[in-house]
């Protein structure tokens, strides 16, 4: 008899292929066997000045409860729905915005507030690798469904095939992770479209959960559309914690989009602060909630992203290397030469360069590059892409 509950070994068994992973990534890390570190999106420089100044600053305090209970305060929340507003053109007002420990509690938030127990959510496959086992911790259902293989576009048509009478929601992932893809304006009223149609089909609303925690990473001066600019039913989750290479810092929101209409958007308003608190207080720290203003425009250097990835995907297509130009994020997806993301990534951890295999993405013929690592990191590689190298 175990006493584990069930849902919390269907959430393990979902992350185990992680778990497996980062322990191992960590065993050698401890051993100093790893040089090049492209695994998770870690920081491997000092903190940006400004966000360590932030900190200073706010954690000062002015008043007696300045370290009381804090739900969504009300500066925050001012800020961030008028940078909203600006970046998406939609017109948030503060009591949209719920203030949240990262995405990860955003995402928390919107599966508790819009799910029950065996209710079914699209996931997209590749994609980021958490989404299941919260689900699975919620009693919910992970559906997945395949992006396309060779764009790793939006695909509606399988988005179509995997919608049921149970179907809640759709997590939309842009710029995504693991491919860096942007999905355009044309695909996201396309999928609006069908999401309309299939809700009315199945007599129930079919929510979008857009997971924008790299909104603001990106390329090449490429636009950003949100999902929410499309369909009405859709709440985005943030993240501070990427913009600031800062993920230990836990600050984020869940932004309900205006266009929900009046009556349903003031229900969910209702239900979001008792929602966090039922969560385990899921609102960031007093201290990173006054730094809001402060942190608001503050972001790591974009163009040395950008030079970095540049540097690694001009050497690695030149020896072969079948790679899918990220628009946005701080990630490389490619395909493993020889198909085995595995093995290739035992070859290059051998050489003291670890990437992540395409596994964790229930995608074995692909890998991640995580581009967080320095310039010297992706120089001391090179040697060892090279070797490795497609036939
Ligand atoms: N969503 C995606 C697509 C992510 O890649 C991540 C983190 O890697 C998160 C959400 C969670 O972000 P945070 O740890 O800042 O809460």
């Amino acid at each position: 008899m175990t006493l584990q509950s069930k849902r919390s070994r269907d959430a393990a068994a979902e992350f185990s292929v992680v778990m497996d992973f980062y322990e191992s990534y960590m065993a050698d890390r401890d051993k100093g066997d790893v040089v090049s570190d492209f695994t998770f999106g870690n920081p491997h420089e000092m903190p940006l000045p400004g966000l360590v100044d932030a900190l200073r600053t706010h954690i000062e305090p002015q008043t007696t409860d300045w370290f009381a209970y804090k739900t969504n305060e009300a500066e925050p929340r001012e800020v961030i729905a008028k940078a909203l507003s600006g970046e998406l053109n939609l017109p948030f007002e503060p009591e949209d915005i719920s203030m949240t420990q990262g995405a990860f509690g955003a995402i928390s938030l919107a599966f508790s507030l819009l799910g029950d127990a065996g209710d079914e959510v699209l996931i997209p496959v590749p994609g980021w690798f958490c989404y299941g086992s919260m689900l699975k911790a919620k009693n919910m259902v992970p559906v997945k469904v395949l992006l396309d293989p060779d764009t790793f576009d939006l695909d509606l048509g399988a988005i179509e095939a995997a919608i049921t009478p149970r179907t809640r929601m759709i997590v939309v992932n842009t710029p995504h992770n693991p491919t860096g893809r942007i999905y355009s304006p044309e695909r996201l009223q396309q999928l609006a479209d069908l999401l309309t149609r299939k809700s009315d089909e199945i007599g129930s609303r079919i929510f979008i959960l857009s997971d924008e925690p790299y909104r603001r990473i990106r390329f090449d001066g490429l636009e950003f559309h949100s999902p929410a600019e499309f369909y009405p039913w859709t709440v985005i989750d943030y993240s501070f914690g990427k913009v600031l290479l800062a993920p230990g810092l836990r600050l984020g929101y869940l932004a309900l989009c205006p266009n929900i209409p009046e009556a349903d958007r003031m229900a969910l308003r209702e239900l979001t602060v008792s929602t966090q608190m039922a969560l385990g207080w899921n609102f960031p720290d007093a201290t990173m909630q006054y730094s809001v203003p402060d942190l608001e425009a503050l972001t790591i250097d974009i163009a040395a992203l950008q030079t970095r990835r540049d540097r690694l995907l001009g050497a690695l297509r030149q020896w072969g290397y079948e790679i899918t130009e990220p628009e946005g994020t701080f990630y490389l997806w490619g395909r493993a030469p020889g198909g085995d993301s595995l093995k290739f990534s035992e070859a290059l951890a051998s050489r003291g360069v670890r990437v992540m295999p395409g596994t964790l993405f229930e995608q074995p013929g692909h890998f991640r590059v995580c581009l967080t690592a320095t310039a010297e990191m992706i120089e001391a590689a090179l040697p060892a892409f090279q070797e490795f190298a497609p036939g």
